[in-house]
């Protein structure tokens, strides 16, 4: 049965914030909004703002793409967590590579990369649709704490010869970097019969078949509405293929040459944001960000509050607690526990640690309630529905007023409560709804009770 109490002099809320961030979360947090803004900004669609200046992006040719570089490290540089490579490899070109290092196994990397450079204008689908999910994956994943390193890499001119990844994959090699899977995606926006067809170019090299399985496997986990074509030997044709020569895990992942469903608008200035599917692009996108989470190895740490009248409690069992006092941002000595009973008014906030990682909840304002206001709280009256007898029980020494008022707000009795527990019976009213009204002083309880028959 439900209980409808309504509380008319009290104020006190029950809140969460955030809850917690599963796996589903984070796919289901990649926006098409916000990827279709992005699409639309770098492909000069629309204007942007870079530097402080509007700006549109009309090219992103080799030697004329300084604009899209400048654009995508102010992106990076905007989201948190992430350490940003501006890497110059020779006159023109300049690959954009922000990090986010992991925090359980920060040598275990995985790449999510993309080329943004490009052949004519526009060119929408090659490659902004791989430039903006890598901006998107990296906007959402860098506010969570995971176990592994993710770099988010944007290469230049792949279309004059993968020459930024070629640069990155031979560094990488003779630096002796642990990259576990370099997931490229190229052209991933176009599905002209509607199939829902996309290709994995896979090759047997390192672990590369094993990152298919699992991008296949992903599938099936999140029902993606998306049919895969293994093409085996894969096309050498893009940035990935560096990797492979450096003996790297990598895939392609991208709309599906295979059943020559690629888009007709290829290495034109026709391949423009018009001509996407943008539903097809977003599941592709999603089932990228489903490699990347569980591989980066989601810590799921739940920074979510509950506020009650008397405490704060963290939502996340298991972890060690720290609250912290918003105002001077310091932490309070000793209150280490999941549950902070504030004796003074303030805005508070808790660090959650699970194993190596901190998360903060966000500062909830909190007043203590007085001890009168805490006595309101205990008042009981039960049961209800009622049908005979109501029984009153409260924590007053002082005597207080009952009274009882139909739904339409006409009282229609009243008797002081003189002692700590009183039965009323109820027989002699007529069944249906009523407010009941305590009260003690200025302080009022209110609760809506049913009279049955
Ligand atoms: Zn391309």
């Amino acid at each position: 049965m439900k209980q409808l109490f309504v509380f008319l002099s009290l104020s006190f809320s029950v809140m969460s914030s955030l809850s917690a961030q599963t796996k589903l979360d984070i796919i289901n947090a990649v926006n098409l909004d916000s990827l279709s803004l992005t699409l639309k900004e770098f492909t000069g669609e629309v204007a942007t703002n870079v530097g402080g200046n509007a700006v549109t992006i009309l090219n992103r040719e080799e030697a004329n793409n300084e604009l899209a570089g400048d654009y995508l490290v102010e992106k990076f540089n905007a989201m948190n967590n992430l350490t940003v490579n501006d890497q110059a490899f020779n006159t023109n070109g300049r690959n954009i590579v922000a990090t986010q290092l992991g925090k359980t196994n920060p040598n275990d990397i995985y790449i999510i990369c993309a080329h943004y450079d490009s052949v004519a204008d526009y060119c929408a689908d090659d490659n902004t649709t791989g430039t903006a999910t890598v901006l998107e994956i990296a906007r959402i994943l860098s506010t969570q704490c995971l176990d592994n390193t993710i770099i988010y890499a944007l290469w230049d001119e792949e279309e004059i010869g993968l020459k930024g990844a070629g640069f990155y994959a031979a560094q990488a090699s003779s630096n002796g970097d642990n990259i576990l899977g370099v997931l490229n995606i190229d052209m991933m926006g176009y599905d002209g019969d509607n199939d829902d067809d996309f290709d994995i170019d896979v090759r047997p090299i390192a672990n590369s078949i094993a990152m298919k399985d699992d991008l296949i496997n992903l599938l099936s986990t999140y029902n993606f509405n998306l049919n895969v074509n293994v093409v085996n030997p894969g096309s050498p044709a893009s940035d990935h293929a560096r990797f492979w020569d450096q003996g790297f895990s990598a895939v392609l992942v991208g709309e599906s040459w295979e059943n020559n469903d690629q888009t007709p608008y290829y290495h034109s200035s026709s391949d423009r944001y018009s001509t996407l599917d943008l539903p097809y692009f977003h599941e592709i996108a999603k089932l990228i960000m489903s490699y990347m989470v569980t591989k980066g190895g989601l810590v799921s740490v739940d920074n979510s509050l509950t506020v009650s009248s008397t405490a704060l409690t963290s939502n996340m069992a298991n972890a060690s607690y720290q609250w912290i006092n918003c105002n001077t941002n310091l932490p309070i000595s000793s209150e280490t526990n999941q549950s902070f009973s504030p004796s003074a008014s303030g805005s508070y906030a808790v660090a959650v640690t699970v194993g190596s990682c901190t998360e903060l909840s966000s500062c909830v304002d909190f007043t203590p309630l007085d001890s009168e206001t805490i006595k309101l709280n205990m008042i009981k009256v039960f049961s209800n529905p009622v049908l005979s007898t109501l029984n009153i029980e409260h924590p007053f020494n002082e005597d207080l007023s009952f009274e009882l008022f139909s739904i339409e707000g006409k009282k229609i009795f009243e008797q002081v409560l003189t002692k700590k527990r009183s039965e009323l019976n109820v027989s002699q009213f007529s069944p249906g709804p009523y407010f009941v009204r305590i009260s003690e002083g200025e302080r009022v309880f209110s609760q809506k009770i049913v009279i049955g028959k």
